[in-house]
């Protein structure tokens, strides 16, 4: 469930842009207080349409559709007119709390929240935020001083009153737990998002963008760690290249040939193993590791994969067509990689002056 959330948020981050990690992290601890400002006032909603008080329904109602606004300047980055107009409105509200229910110590909830986002969300400059901590505590305090001499104006039953008195306390101690782990966790998240980054850019440079395949770098880097790996099964390497693809361009155009690749591309992976590694090896050549085969074994397996190929129907943009494939086969010599794919090359050719719709090994 964890890991669910966690890639949920870090592939919803990847499609967003940030200027840097910094952005990336204030825009998560914005959205956090945003989302508990709004769920707060959503209870809060709920309470006072129990405990029947108009003016508190009300403010509550307009108070998260101000925070749906919010979610909207989300969305364009605009950090500091957020973090300012939250502020204000959570001094309001605290004020409006403390001096309509005179229940001055559970409405100092707000304005300790607040007065620690200051310090910990860097959303504007340290002067901006000092000022707005100021105001903070000032109306905290006056707001404490006057419910000291003016009575509440509005008043709730016993039990309404001890119910908000836990919710607010409530809120005091989550609130005061997440702004104490907010900035590591987000440092958090924004890492993993920056290595889910790294694997999305590796995995697209090892890729060939039109059939998904692996590509010749990747066979590169592919064969230079089977070099130094103690354990060697015996493997065979096979070059297959579609005859007369040149003529399908010509004839029907490059999109039909792109349309040919990649139905071999899928046809291969249906017709290999799950072991079996297939690169794309140049414009119509793919090249293929098939484990733990005696060459033999491997002969009749690619004939058979050619054979089918021959009579398949391959539904183009142009129409349907069919292609025959030339295959040259040789035993694979993890210590000269270079060597194995030679000698499959020369076979393939070897096919190609032979009349071509054929394995050679
Ligand atoms: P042969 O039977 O001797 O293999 O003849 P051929 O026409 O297949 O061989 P040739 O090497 O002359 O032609 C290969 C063609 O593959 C030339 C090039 O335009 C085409 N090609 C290479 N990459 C792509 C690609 O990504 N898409 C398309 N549509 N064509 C490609
Ligand atoms: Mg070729
Ligand atoms: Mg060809």
């Amino acid at each position: 469930m964890g890991k669910y959330i966690q890639n949920l948020i870090v592939s919803n981050l990847m499609r967003k842009t940030f200027a840097d990690n910094n952005q990336m992290c204030l825009y998560l601890q914005i959205i956090t207080a945003t989302v508990i400002c709004a769920a707060t006032h959503l209870y809060m909603l709920i309470f006072f349409i129990w405990a029947e008080s108009l003016v508190f329904t009300v403010y509550n109602i307009f108070s998260l559709l101000f925070y749906l606004a919010m979610f909207l300047l989300l969305r364009k980055n605009r950090f500091t007119l957020i973090c300012v107009l939250e502020t204000t409105e959570v001094t309001l509200y605290g004020a409006a709390f403390c001096l309509l229910t005179g229940l001055a110590t559970y409405g100092l909830t707000y304005f300790v929240l607040i007065i620690i986002m200051q310090q910990i969300v860097p959303y504007g400059s340290p002067q901006l935020r000092t000022k707005l901590l100021a105001a903070g505590l000032l109306s905290g305090f006056v707001c404490v001083a006057v419910t000291y001499y003016v009575p509440p104006i509005i008043t709730f039953s016993a039990a309404a009153t001890h119910l908000l008195m836990v919710s607010n306390i409530f809120l005091l101690l989550v609130g005061v737990v997440i702004e104490l782990y907010i900035r590591a966790v987000t440092e958090k998240i924004v890492e993993n998002v920056n290595d889910a980054y790294v694997r999305e850019l590796s995995s697209q440079a090892y890729t060939d963008p039109l059939t998904g395949l692996y590509n010749r770098r990747y066979a590169e880097m592919f064969f230079e760690k089977a070099a130094v790996k103690n354990e060697q099964p015996r493997c065979c390497v096979a070059m297959i290249d579609i005859d007369d693809f040149k003529a399908i361009n010509d004839t029907y155009g490059h999109g039909c040939g792109d349309d040919v690749l990649v139905f071999l591309a899928g046809f291969l992976r249906m017709s290999l193993r799950k072991t079996d590694v297939i690169f794309r090896w140049g414009g119509e050549e793919f090249l293929i590791i098939l484990e733990d085969v005696e060459l033999t074994q491997a002969n009749d397996v690619m004939d058979g994969l050619r054979d089918r190929l021959s009579n398949a129907v391959i539904a183009t943009r142009q129409g349907d067509l069919r292609v025959t494939i030339t295959v040259g086969l040789a035993a694979l010599n993890y210590a000269a990689v270079a060597e194995s794919v030679e000698s499959c090359d020369a076979r393939l050719y070897d096919g190609k002056r032979a009349g071509k719709n054929r394995v050679v090994m």
